[in-house]
């Protein structure tokens, strides 16, 4: 097996060859943090239960009162923290920015200490763009918070309407200026598929979401999770929510899109608890979806390098440890990637090299 790494031979070719040659990198911008220890708050602070939000079970935690999660959050950073890697704490499952003064400070003072010591990085915490009033993000930026994950799952006016989100694009944008402004890092998280998306809604937020240069953005197709309006309205035959392969397909141009403007992709697909399989009526959900999306991406993303190539078959040298991706969930995209007449090589370097196969 041809194994050309940094300064292999392929390097060295003359110059004749090298307009054959196309040497580029993972497209990926990776996420190089700490672990992040995720603090699940279900529908704490929320306004509303929106239609499709099954917070408990996507989290596998039942609500409770913030008495009784602040005082586990006490006991478990008082025993665990100190024997485990620095981490970045995370406030997730409801709206943090609205829980009732004085929680969000109460919850912040508590990491206080652990963030001093350098066991706590960051913290971050998840919220909807209608609840980041400036004053409230400055107050709890000064106590500690880092980073917004804003909960946007669209900013097309007629998705935001059918799900009921309760709020316009414009507020949508004005949340993420808000977080900007106080100084905060900027996640987004988007539920492609969700009720009122039409074919290019996703392409759409996308494009935004490039303008807008976030630290980071989550993808959770959109599911129907038993108990939630949504459940209610599949039953109905009112909602129909996107299948496995249309998921995958939309997903990998959204990552294309994300890979071009650098932004992190901090998660693809819900989590796999058990809680959420069993309440899983209907949708795109598959365990293996992040994986399947990011293959399907890097596929097109050497494909297209390879048209500009110019026709004819080529060789793709890739990294060993991209094996997976290459070859896809269940070597799914090898089909693909010989009908593309692209013949794979795996070698212990770094990047990727492609190579046109030139007429003997
Ligand atoms: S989607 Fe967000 S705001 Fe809506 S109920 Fe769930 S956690 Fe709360």
């Amino acid at each position: 097996m041809d194994a050309p790494g940094p300064h292999s031979r392929l390097d060295a070719a003359p110059s004749k060859a090298a307009l054959r040659l196309r040497c580029f990198p993972h497209p990926e911008t990776k996420h190089h943090g700490p672990p992040v220890r995720p603090v699940f708050l279900p529908f704490a602070g929320c306004p509303h239960r929106c239609v499709f939000c099954g917070q408990d079970k996507q989290t596998g935690q039942a609500s409770q009162s913030l008495e009784k999660l602040w005082n586990k959050l006490r006991q478990e950073l008082a025993s665990r923290l100190p024997f485990s890697p620095p981490c970045e704490l995370a406030f997730f499952g409801g709206t943090f920015t609205a829980l009732p003064a004085p929680w969000p400070e109460r919850f912040l003072e508590l990491a206080a200490p652990y963030k001093r010591d350098g066991r706590v990085v960051a913290i971050r915490c998840s919220t909807r763009p209608d609840q980041t009033d400036p004053d409230r993000l400055r107050r709890l930026r000064d106590l500690g918070l880092d980073l917004v994950e804003l909960g946007i799952q669209s900013f097309d006016p007629a998705a935001l309407r059918a799900s009921e989100r309760g709020y316009t694009p414009a507020q949508a944008l004005e949340g993420c200026a808000n977080v900007r402004d106080a100084g905060l890092k900027l996640g987004l998280q988007f539920m492609p598929g969700m009720p009122g998306s039409t074919g290019q809604t996703l392409e759409q937020d996308m494009a935004l979401t490039a303008g807008l240069r976030p630290e980071g953005v989550r993808l959770y197709p959109c599911v129907v999770i038993a108990g939630t309006p949504l459940a209610t309205r599949w039953h109905r035959r009112e909602f129909r929510p996107w299948s496995l392969e249309r998921t995958r397909q939309e997903l990998a141009l959204a990552l294309g899109t994300l890979y071009r403007a650098r932004i992190p992709i901090w998660r693809v697909g819900l989590h796999p608890e058990p809680d959420l399989l069993h309440h899983l009526l209907a949708g795109p959900w598959h365990p293996a979806l992040g994986q399947m999306v990011r293959s399907l991406a890097l596929f097109d993303h050497v494909r297209t390098k390879s048209l500009a190539l110019g026709t004819g078959p080529k060789v793709l040298y890739y990294p060993r440890r991209w094996s997976g991706e290459i070859m896809g969930h269940g070597a799914e995209l090898r089909p693909r990637w010989e009908r593309a007449g692209i013949r794979l090589r795996a070698h212990g370097g770094s990047g990727f090299i492609l190579r046109q196969r030139m007429p003997r």
